[in-house]
């Protein structure tokens, strides 16, 4: 058997007519137009000397031609890395140096200054624009459609993906061809998926949520999607009426609540919503069950890992919980420190294992080795809790945690009982250095449009309910929190920004 992705997607495809991906300007591609689009771009690629192992770096924007490049290039057993459409160039002079791909695709607006950073590995770059236009397309289209899809091992790479990088540089986190079918086959199971289905795809195609979740479980499934090239909460919500699934960051959900439109009426076409990649409140959730009807599935994944964990289809969603390990998946909580598994319901670090779990980053065996105990966990550095159900709950990063005179404050403890208060949206609760407590705890918070509470509420309606450690020291108000476009909340810029706050 070929463990190739793509061999995996679509050896023995049935019906080559059956509709694959819609897209705004009424284009309807099949599964028999995707794997033939996908032979053509194979045969330039191999034309370009792009070779086995080798990588291709792709920015371009959401297109189905962009999500056929990715196909393509595991077609050919080559190693498919895509960029986040926001890095400037000087952020991809990194990527690029560090991954050393043969092949760059770009928009061509963004080709000359590209063309120099690929020139300095010696790859050659193709362009790749928002509607297709471009030299690969160009190339492609003189390209036979037939491609005889390399034979790969399951543990060979199919992928690398940079983390997100809010702590130092981005790592590179190699995937392999078994770690993507095997968390989308199960995914599929999981989460009911059929060739009924049809997903509204509003999500990037440069992160493993958009790419992998999301195209590869439809794909897998024989479903359909419909691509959106970005989030459009009023268009999601026309689409609703003939499509089943929606998969999206909290900030999709939270969007669309602002919309008098989101009723039970509109929803009553969907089978599922599905939330990740950030923590969804437990008051989004409960508020779109009021609305809709429908209790979002929250699950929990990461680049290096796929998805680890997800509320189940049938059964309790659990706001708040990012639910109980996948099939196949490991899930503990350990002390940080010595690694021993602690009881149920005590506070420590997620560790996974299981065949979703990466195989390592690239050109970095000390950190690999570093993020991985001897018995094959994987360190995730999200500190959280299983309860005696299974069900994890995520209080956070590891860096994220507030050590305050020698205390421990986990933030979402502190930002649960703020975002409870009168008035408050939602809250970050970050730790600012202090020159008594190491750390001081400093509370972030969005008011409601209209509401009028102040530090001095929040601080009097905190007295008692939490421990005198854990108040914040300063509460400081904004419009809003800063996000990147996964819906992350980034505290880090929040750190900076307030680093001088308890300077004397
Ligand atoms: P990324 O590698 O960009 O997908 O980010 C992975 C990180 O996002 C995880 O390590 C978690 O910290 C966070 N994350 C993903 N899904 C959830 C979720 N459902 N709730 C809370 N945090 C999440």
């Amino acid at each position: 058997m070929n463990a190739n992705l793509f061999a995996q997607l679509f050896d023995g495809l049935e019906d080559p007519a059956r509709l694959a991906i819609e897209t705004e300007d009424g284009g309807r591609i099949s599964y028999g137009d995707l794997m033939s689009r996908a032979g053509r771009v194979a045969n330039v690629l191999v034309a370009r000397g792009v070779k086995i192992e080798d990588r291709v770096a792709a920015q371009t924007e959401k297109s189905v031609a962009a999500l056929v490049l990715y196909l393509a290039t595991v077609r050919i057993g080559a190693v498919y890395l895509p960029l986040n459409t926001a890095y400037t160039l000087n952020e991809l002079d990194y990527f690029i140096t560090d991954a050393e791909p043969s092949l760059v695709v770009c928009d061509p607006a963004k080709r000359d200054g590209i063309a120099a950073i690929a020139a300095k590995v010696g790859a050659a770059v193709e362009t790749l624009g928002a509607d297709g236009e471009g030299s690969l397309t160009e190339a492609s289209a003189a390209a036979a459609p037939a491609f005889e899809t390399v034979k790969r091992a399951g543990g060979d790479l199919a992928a690398i993906l940079y983390t997100s990088g809010t702590t130092g540089r981005s790592k590179g986190a190699m995937l392999t061809h078994d770690n993507l079918a095997s968390n989308s086959k199960t995914l599929v199971d999981y989460w009911h998926f059929t060739d009924k289905d049809v997903l509204i795809h509003a999500l990037p195609i440069y992160h493993t949520h958009g790419l992998f979740v999301a195209s590869n479980v439809t794909l897998f499934a024989r479903a359909s999607m419909i691509f959106l090239p970005k989030l459009d909460p009023e268009r999601i919500i026309t689409l609703m009426a003939r499509a089943t699934v929606l998969m999206g960051v909290p900030t999709f959900y939270t969007r669309m609540l602002r919309s008098e439109r989101l009723t039970r009426e509109a929803t009553g076409h969907m089978r599922l919503f599905i939330s990740g990649s950030a923590p969804l409140l437990a008051d989004t959730h409960r508020e779109w069950a009021a609305r809709t009807g429908h209790a979002v599935l929250e699950r929990y994944g990461m680049t290096e890992t796929n998805m680890n964990t997800s509320n189940p289809y049938e059964g309790v969603r659990l706001p708040g919980s990012v639910g109980p390990a996948l099939p196949g998946v490991d899930a503990r909580v350990v002390d940080a420190v010595s690694g021993v598994e602690l009881p149920r319901g005590e506070i420590g670090m997620i560790e996974v294992k299981g065949p979703n779990v990466f195989k390592g980053y690239w050109r970095l065996p000390e950190k690999t080795n570093a993020e991985f105990r001897h018995d094959g966990y994987f360190i995730t550095g999200d500190l959280g809790t299983i309860d005696d159900n299974g069900y994890v709950s995520i209080l956070g990063r590891g860096k994220d945690l507030v050590i305050t005179g020698g205390f421990n404050v986990y933030p979402k403890e502190v930002e649960s009982e703020i975002d409870a208060l009168p008035g408050v949206l939602e809250s970050a609760v970050i730790g600012v250095p202090h020159a008594d407590l190491g750390e001081g705890v400093t509370a972030i918070v969005v008011r409601e449009q209209g509401a009028d509470c102040s530090e001095a509420t929040v601080l009097g309606a905190l007295e008692g309910q939490i421990a005198k450690f854990k108040m914040p020291k300063r509460v400081m108000f904004v419009d809003e929190l800063p996000r990147n476009t996964m819906g992350k909340v980034q505290k880090n810029l929040l750190r900076e920004t307030y680093a001088n706050l308890y300077a004397k």
